[in-house]
């Protein structure tokens, strides 16, 4: 499943068990506000059906003896005994009028023993009950069969309700007649519709037979059986009325004695305020020493009302706390998110310090390697100089060894002819000729002079010379180096051709070490040059922008290319043992190299070596020598 499925399979669950909460919230609300509510609504109609009852029971119970005891009185009596006197009858109608006057009675009469109506209160009217039969009815023959009668029922001539008590009229055991009172129960209910509330009395049938709502009066609460309505029609106990059926539906039983009805629109008119309930609470108690059953209507719109308002409220609290609790989850995943986010950051920077630590470390000892390293080289460079120096000295100690065969022969001469002048000259002064002697003398002083410049030049090509670099007049750099092999030029005849160059001009380099340099590529020509026809040697010299260009030029054999190659190489000599040591050209690039210029060797193009080499030229006004 991937991840947006999931997603989205938990907010579906999420929203549907919400909704699920929402509603069983409002539903439970509901369910727990309509049962206390119908408890309570049950409890207040109890106690009020107790009252009603009561009211209704001692209504009755006013009169419950006074049939029993209209026997006692005379007028009552004498008719009985007698039921065809007129004048018994009239004083009896009279009696009895004052009675019911008296007592509250809607209606108070005696039949004969036959059922016949012997005298009541209403005689004056003109639909009074005199003359009239009420044999068939029930409380007519309960009181003949020695009982109490007790009967609700519908007046035959005027179809007036009213409650009948009956009592038997007995001489001795004899039956004479039965005493009814029949009383009205209007006032209770005017009371009960006065009080607004919807009570109503129901016979044995279901029939309504009081009610505070006038309308609902002599109709069923259910569809009455063939039977009962034979019954009713046999006893005309509501004088043939229709009886239609109120349509009264239970909802819900709630026990024995309450259950949620539901009413037909339109059934309610008084004493209840529109609009209309439909929906009721029904509780009903049975009265005492009667089958009737008296029933209190309780609207149940404020229940729902109250019941809905509270599952109203319910879903929204449960909704405001789903929505405060998924807040709170969402922030506490948010927070989550950070903290593992900030975490994760945490550790990336730790990750990255302790490598840039690494990495520093690295650096630092690669750096302290390379210090190191480059002391090392400092060390090395130093000691190559030292031992370059120490070389180069010791090339130029070669060169004097070379040299010192000629210098010695070169001193000979004047050193021979200074033992004779001054054997000479002691001669002459003996002989006491003293100008011949100071001639000689003379002489020997230039002689000695002369001898003193050559070892002034070899002491002085001899002493060990630095390699910071000094500033040399070309043209004197070439006479001394000529001067030191001026003895082998000689001996060899090798014709030397110098350069023209100005006097001045200087260029940039120890001067003993260009002499050397010289004095290297002198020599070496003159070994090459040994027994060749015409030896000859071009010094040449060119300025070029700010270098000066020095070649020595011999016509000798020239550079075969196998020696070319080697050339520079360290103790590389084509001379046999004890001639050349192979430095020579090594230290003359390495000293032209310290002084900034090159040294090159090449072939001339009619033919011997030629020799190239390039110094910085240094400007007139800044050497003063
Ligand atoms: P060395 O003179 O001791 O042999 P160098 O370094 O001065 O050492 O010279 C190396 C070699 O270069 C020489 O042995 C020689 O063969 C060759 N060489 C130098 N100068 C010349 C030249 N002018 N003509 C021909 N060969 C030369």
């Amino acid at each position: 499943m991937t991840r947006s499925r999931r997603r989205r399979l938990r907010i579906f669950l999420t929203v549907m068990l919400s909704l699920l909460l929402v509603v069983g919230a409002g539903v439970g609300a509901f369910r727990v506000s309509m049962s206390d509510a119908l408890d309570s609504l049950q409890r207040r109609a109890g106690q009020r059906l107790d009252l009603y009852a009561t009211s209704l029971d001692s209504e009755i119970a006013r009169y419950a003896q006074l049939p029993g005891i209209l026997g006692l009185a005379q007028p009552v009596d004498a008719l009985i005994h007698d039921p065809n006197n007129v004048q018994r009858q009239k004083e009896a109608n009279r009696y009895l009028e004052r009675l019911a006057e008296r007592t509250g009675a809607s209606t108070i009469y005696i039949q004969d023993w036959l059922g016949q109506v012997v005298a009541t209160s209403n005689w004056r009217r003109p639909d009074s009950y005199l003359g009239e039969n009420d044999a068939y009815r029930p409380y007519f023959q309960d009181a003949a069969s020695g009982g109490v009668g007790r009967f609700f029922g519908v007046g035959t001539s005027r179809s007036e309700p009213g409650y009948y008590l009956s009592d038997g009229l007995y001489d001795g055991q004899r039956l004479l007649g039965v005493a009814v009172v029949k009383i009205s129960l209007s006032r209770l209910e005017r009371a009960w519709a006065e009080s607004k509330s919807l009570v109503l009395v129901t016979d044995q049938n279901g029939v309504v037979i009081l009610s505070a709502e006038p309308r609902w009066k002599f109709s069923a609460l259910q569809p009455l059986d063939a039977a009962v309505r034979a019954e009713f029609d046999r006893t005309r106990q509501y004088n043939r009325l229709p009886l239609p059926v109120l349509g009264l539906k239970t909802l819900r039983t709630l026990g024995s004695d309450a259950r949620v009805v539901q009413l037909p629109k339109g059934a309610v008119r008084l004493p209840l305020d529109d609009p209309y309930p439909r929906h009721f609470l029904a509780k009903s108690r049975t009265l005492p020493r009667s089958d009737w059953q008296l029933i209190e209507l309780l609207s149940l719109d404020a229940v729902y009302e109250l019941a809905y308002s509270r599952a109203a409220l319910a879903s929204v609290l449960t909704t405001l706390a789903i929505v405060a609790l998924l807040w709170w989850r969402e922030r506490r995943r948010h927070l989550n998110d950070k903290l593992s986010a900030r975490e994760a950051l945490q550790r990336a920077y730790t990750e990255l310090e302790r490598k840039v630590e690494e990495r520093t470390a690295d650096l630092s000892s690669a750096n302290y390697r390379l210090q190191a390293e480059v002391a090392e080289r400092t060390r090395a460079e130093q000691h190559l100089r030292q031992t370059q120096d120490e070389l180069v000295q010791a090339g130029k100690l070669a060169v004097i060894g070379q040299l010192s065969t000629g210098v010695a022969h070169e001193l000979n001469q004047p050193l021979a002819a200074v033992r004779t002048l001054s054997g000479n000259a002691i001669r002459f002064l003996q002989r006491g000729d003293l100008a011949t002697a100071s001639t000689n003398l003379t002489t020997i002083n230039e002689l000695v002079e002369k001898m003193g410049s050559i070892t002034a030049a070899l002491r002085s090509f001899a002493r060990k010379s630095t390699s910071s670099v000094g500033v040399t007049r070309l043209q004197r750099a070439i006479d001394n180096a000529l001067f030191l092999v001026d003895r082998r030029l000689k001996q060899s005849r090798v014709a030397i051709v110098r350069p023209d160059a100005p006097e001045t001009l200087a260029v940039r380099c120890d001067p003993t070490r260009l002499e050397q340099v010289l004095v290297n590529l002198l020599t070496n020509a003159l070994d090459e040059l040994a027994g060749r026809p015409a030896p000859r040697i071009e010094i040449s010299c060119r300025l070029e922008g700010e270098q000066v260009l020095i070649s020595v030029h011999d016509n000798g054999p020239g550079l075969a290319d196998a020696v070319r190659a080697q050339l520079f190489e360290p103790f590389f000599t084509t001379k046999p043992a004890g001639v050349g040591l192979g430095l020579g050209l090594t230290l003359s690039a390495g000293i032209v190299a310290e002084a900034g210029g090159t040294l090159v060797a090449d072939n001339h193009p009619e033919g011997g070596a030629l020799f190239t080499l390039t110094l910085p030229v240094v400007p007139e006004d800044t050497h003063h020598d």
